[in-house]
């Protein structure tokens, strides 16, 4: 014990959390933002929230059998965990990769919490996922795959529950899957039950490309801080999947350059500009490797040949996945000039590497505000379930550009009135700690 509160919680979350690295650093990045806030609030110090937004309000681990197409029978690992239902039903998605583990599902529950209070809509938090790999799997491993899954999941979610929807390795295919099934289990046409649904059966318009039009309204608003803006701008996107191929999408809208992207095996840069239709119909419609790419428009593939961070660029967006931009990477931004770094992934850069970048003046937009604008969607997903109604895109469009601004808004305003002007890493912290703590003491003790 010392006599930092905020020391004790985090060695207590350490104590009872043994072996889950990136759960420690999430919970430690939001520590390290709320001092100011619980002197403000001693109240909320008091009533413990903290500790108590630290601890999920239920875990579900459970097993996956399902039968591959040779007949052999694979057990994988299913999770959820419903972390925090102050604000609203969890909500938050389901993640697919041989990485999957407590730690990580934990996390990105707890990230979740944080971000869906950020969108101001009525939003708890959870996440789950499988350690389950979709890489070379046939579409009807993966439906046998999901069936299995929401064999179980079912009794656990609905639309006043627990709604998840995608993440890596789950997109509409795998939302379609599941929803089947949870309807065949349930006899209800729930469509509140999961959002990303393909537009023809409850889905809504602007969900899949959400996320990265989010993001990259959320670096304009950044960049509209300094007087500037991303017209003009070279840019580098991380990852090629649902994030980053719509960011580039609307960074190429917006007038910027997206010279590089990658996946697992490698980066491709592209000095005049990522041809988004192709890398559409490489990774989208193909399942492809960015080797497809490479070879289509006759560039290198550099099979992860150092880093997709070394490529010179004014704004950066790590679009991949957890811990990918390290120091290393950081610094050769700050040298290359970067002026901007948002966060398309989930905790995708480091720590240490935060740090740096903050420290040399960067504007850094951290993913639970930057890349805030899928759940948000999901959410105008759920208002139009139970309204039975159908909204137009750009109707859904102009919302989600309104709830970005708003966020980033109120971040800045919360790092103008308890950190420094600009720290949204502070901002959003203190905004989602304030949103959820103060929900969860008019509650009583929950
Ligand atoms: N997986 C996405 C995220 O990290 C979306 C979650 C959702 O729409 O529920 O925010």
């Amino acid at each position: 014990m010392t006599d930092d509160p905020l020391a004790n919680v985090f060695d207590d979350v350490v104590r009872r959390n043994p072996g889950e690295p990136e759960f420690h650093q999430a919970v430690s990045e939001v520590l390290t933002s709320i001092g100011p806030v619980l002197a403000k609030h001693p109240e909320l110090a008091r009533q413990r929230t903290i500790e108590r937004i630290c601890e999920p309000e239920r875990q579900i681990i459970f097993r996956v059998p399902w039968v591959d197409d040779r007949g052999e029978i694979r057990i994988n690992r299913g999770f959820r965990v419903e972390f925090n239902s102050a604000l609203g039903p969890y909500k938050g998605g389901l993640r697919f990769h041989p990485s999957v583990n407590s730690g990580i599902v934990k996390f990105l529950g707890f990230e979740q919490t944080f971000k869906n209070a950020l969108t101001g809509m009525p939003l708890g938090g959870g996440k789950g996922g499988a350690d389950f790999d979709p890489k070379g799997r046939s579409d009807d491993e993966i439906m046998r795959f999901c069936q299995s899954l929401m064999t179980e999941l079912y009794r656990h979610i609905g639309h006043y529950t627990d709604v998840p929807a995608g993440d890596i390795g789950v997109g509409t295919r795998e939302i379609g899957y599941l929803f089947g099934q949870y309807k065949r289990i349930t006899n209800r046409y729930e469509s509140g039950a999961l959002t990303g649904k393909g537009v023809d059966w409850g889905g809504a318009l602007v969900r899949t490309e959400a996320t990265g039009y989010g993001l990259a309204l959320f670096a304009q608003e950044m960049l509209r801080v300094r007087n500037e803006a991303l017209e003009g701008k070279t840019c580098v996107v991380s990852g090629s999947g649902n994030v980053a191929i719509y960011a580039i999408e609307k960074i190429h809208q917006l007038g910027g350059r997206v010279v590089a992207c990658s996946d697992s095996t490698g980066y491709v840069h592209d000095p005049e500009g990522i041809d988004l239709d192709l890398l559409k119909s490489v990774k989208l419609d193909q399942r492809a490797r960015m080797e497809l790419y490479a070879a289509e428009r006759g560039l290198v593939h550099a099979s992860n040949n150092g880093s997709i961070w070394e490529i010179p660029c004014d704004v950066a967006f790590p679009c991949a996945t957890q811990n990918e931009l390290t120091l290393a990477d950081a610094r050769v931004l700050v040298d290359n000039g970067v002026s901007a770094v948002a966060e398309g992934a989930n905790m995708p850069t480091s720590p240490d590497a935060i740090d740096l970048l903050m420290d040399a003046g960067v504007a850094f937009g951290p993913g639970k505000a930057a890349n805030a604008g899928g759940v948000a969607t999901s959410a105008l997903e759920m208002q139009q379930n139970a309204s039975r109604d159908a909204w137009s895109f750009e109707h859904t469009e102009a919302r989600l550009t309104a709830i970005m601004k708003s966020i980033h808004d109120t971040c800045y305003a919360a790092s103008e009135k308890y950190a420094k002007p600009g720290n949204y890493v502070a901002g959003a912290n203190i905004v989602g700690f304030l949103r959820v703590s103060r929900a969860m003491v008019a509650l009583g003790l929950i």
